[in-house]
């Protein structure tokens, strides 16, 4: 039988069904595998149950860390070291990074534009700082998620919180604002003697919720460790790509697949629209061969229903649309060209707000306009 101390039980610290860690900020609880494990387990149990009113407990994945080196991967470790963590951005994305950051036990503050969303992570223990350099002052790390580039200047550097952020800090900015923002705000950042980790993600509402975002993370390779509490808590891995900018770059190329994507699934539809052959017999013809992807079934429903509640808000697709072109420069991207005019109408017709599966209605209206 496993000893029960002061209500948790040794049980409940070992690594098996699932890692339970506890919240003090700047300490570390380290559960390892193999022998002393009890040992470990007691003492984490002690330790917890003596700050009651400080307890924070969060159940973790097993799963093992692997990877070292320039364009390696990794999965989250069994250890946890919790920090002081300053979200900026607590939108669609970042609330619930935020919610995951202080289920692994990390100190958080956030700030939001719009106070009320911020204030939803007062209850599970985030403090809410009244401007951005309140939040940034004394973190130890920075994330930003915001919509864009604007955002971005306006919330850290115009807002002085860049200025306010520790000398030797770590800012981890995971929005998609594209190349050129990124190489910017890096530049700004070093001359301030920051840290920046261009870190964006892959997943969407969902996998954020879930902590099963996977991070497209770049930067000076010193600053991968410091990362990694922080990726652990919201990812189900991360790829360390080399110096600060690839994540952006790689994430871009995964956007414009995507979104791409996005648009051909809405044309297929119309076309069998059109041709009166029902949407879901083409669903259920490329169901598990080779033709087929998740995505087609996930965005096809919201098609299928003309219900498109926003993962991803399409008027965030059309910007990372947009970002793709003006990163490719010279380069003919007709497909995309194509697909940034298909966004740009259904944005016009007023589906923004809806997830960026609602370019549906722009195929839908030339169909609609020809009958
Ligand atoms: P969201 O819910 O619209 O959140 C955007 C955030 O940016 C909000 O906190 C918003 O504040 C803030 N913001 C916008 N303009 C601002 C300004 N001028 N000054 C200060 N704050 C401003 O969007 P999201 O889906 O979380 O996306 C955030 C970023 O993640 C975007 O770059 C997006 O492309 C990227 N991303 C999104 C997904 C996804 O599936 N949703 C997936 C991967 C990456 P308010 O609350 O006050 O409006």
């Amino acid at each position: 039988m496993p000893r029960v101390v002061g209500g948790l039980t040794t049980a409940d610290l070992l690594p098996g069904k699932d890692d339970l860690v506890a919240g003090f900020p700047q300490q570390r609880l380290s559960i390892s595998h193999g022998c002393g494990e009890d040992q470990v387990a007691e003492a984490g149990a002690e330790e917890l149950n003596r700050h009651p009113s400080t307890l924070k407990l969060r159940f973790r994945r097993s799963v093992q860390h692997a990877g070292e080196g320039p364009g390696s991967f990794a999965a989250p470790r069994e250890e946890a070291t919790v920090g002081r963590v300053a979200v900026l951005g607590t939108g669609i994305m970042g609330g619930p990074m935020a919610r995951n950051l202080l289920r692994a036990g990390h100190e958080v503050t956030v700030w939001n534009r719009t106070m009320e969303k911020a204030e939803a992570l007062e209850e599970e223990g985030a403090r809410v700082a009244p401007t951005p350099a309140d939040a940034v002052r004394d973190a130890e790390i920075v994330l930003t998620m915001l919509t864009d580039a604007q955002a971005l200047e306006a919330t850290v550097v115009e807002s002085g919180g860049l200025d306010e952020m520790r000398q030797g800090g770590l800012w981890i900015q995971t929005s998609t604002i594209g190349v050129a923002a990124t190489d910017r705000l890096a530049e700004e950042a070093g001359e301030r003697g920051i840290t920046f980790v261009d870190a964006p993600v892959l997943g969407t509402k969902k996998p954020a919720e879930d902590g099963q975002l996977f991070m497209l993370a770049s930067g000076p390779e010193e600053a991968r460790a410091r990362c990694e509490p922080v990726f652990d808590a919201i990812s189900r891995g991360h790829v360390w790509l080399g110096e600060a900018g690839l994540g952006t770059r790689l994430k871009l190329v995964a956007n414009n697949w995507i979104l791409c994507t996005m648009e051909n699934l809405a044309e297929t539809f119309v076309l069998a629209q059109t041709l009166g052959v029902d949407p879901r017999s083409f669903l259920d013809a490329i169901s598990g061969g080779a033709m087929d992807m998740p995505y087609a079934h996930l965005k096809g429903e919201a098609m299928l229903n003309q219900d498109f509640p926003a993962s991803f808000p399409l008027v965030h697709a059309r910007k990372d649309v947009a970002l793709v072109l003006d990163a490719a420069g010279d380069v003919e991207l007709p497909l995309v060209r194509a697909t940034m005019q298909q966004f740009d109408r259904a944005f016009e017709l007023g589906h923004g707000d809806e997830d960026m599966s609602a370019v549906y209605y722009a195929s839908a209206a030339s169909a609609g306009a020809r009958s």
